[in-house]
């Protein structure tokens, strides 16, 4: 079955439900109450549930410790994802420098900048390269994810520099839809054969801003929205 992003979103809310209930100690749980804290039907959650596999038993709920190991195994949580950030201005030093990463096994195994103020410099152990070396870097180096931390106007290069040594999942911070670089086959254009299997992850908290104003303003169609 096709499984709609939301429902993934959904998961990882699910599996931040059940890290909280571990840490209380509480040992089981079911579709209402995990529904209750998501704040989604029960229905949504066993929907979502089902798109993976039966972790519960029909009237017994779910053992939080499975679920939880199923839902990382799931999310490919239980393995070490490489990853590097490219662009180290105020938000990739920031990225960086948060610990949450940790907590999984993501780990940043290269930074990249352009600036000669930037490169060279040592943060978190890595010592900042210029992105000019992203390819030998990932060559020798097996990279999973990269994380787009640069100006808009520099990101569908870096983008497509990041694909161009093999990278598969963008993160991307920049306020700017990257566009697969197209080749004309058969006389129709085609995102390039780098791009297959790419999933670019776009984040912008100006959007949710954005979102937030409008329905300040409008907060009678975000209940009519979600009921
Ligand atoms: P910044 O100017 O502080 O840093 C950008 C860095 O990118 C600079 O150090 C610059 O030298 C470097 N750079 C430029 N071209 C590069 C390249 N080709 N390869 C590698 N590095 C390169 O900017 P910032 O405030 O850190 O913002 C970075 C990006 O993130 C911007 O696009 C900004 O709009 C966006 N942003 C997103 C969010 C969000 O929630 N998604 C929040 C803040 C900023």
């Amino acid at each position: 079955a096709d499984i709609p992003t939301a429902a993934i979103s959904r998961l990882v809310t699910y599996l931040r439900i059940l890290e909280q209930l571990e840490t209380q100690d509480v040992s089981r749980t079911s579709s209402n109450d995990l529904a209750e804290r998501a704040q989604v039907s029960a229905f949504q959650v066993r929907k979502d549930l089902a798109y993976f596999g039966r972790f519960g038993t029909r009237g017994m709920g779910y053992t939080v410790p499975i679920l939880k190991r199923e839902l990382v195994r799931v999310l490919g949580l239980n393995r070490t994802w490489s990853v590097v950030i490219v662009g180290m201005g105020r938000l990739g030093q920031a990225i960086a420098n948060y610990p949450g990463a940790s907590d999984y096994r993501f780990q940043y195994v290269g930074l990249f900048d352009v600036n000669p103020q930037i490169v060279g410099q040592n943060i978190r152990d890595l010592r900042v390269q210029h992105t000019e070396q992203l390819g030998d870097f990932v060559s020798a180096t097996p990279v999973d994810m990269g994380f787009l931390a640069v100006p808009p106007d520099r990101a569908q290069d870096a983008a497509q520099a990041l694909v161009d040594a093999g990278v598969r999942g963008i993160l991307n911070f920049a306020p700017v839809v990257i566009q697969p670089r197209t080749t004309e086959r058969g006389g129709v254009s085609e995102p390039g054969d780098e791009w297959r299997n790419v999933t670019i992850e776009n984040v912008d908290f100006l959007a949710g801003m954005k979102r937030l104003a409008f329905y300040i303003l409008n907060p009678t169609l975000k209940a009519a929205l979600t009921e």
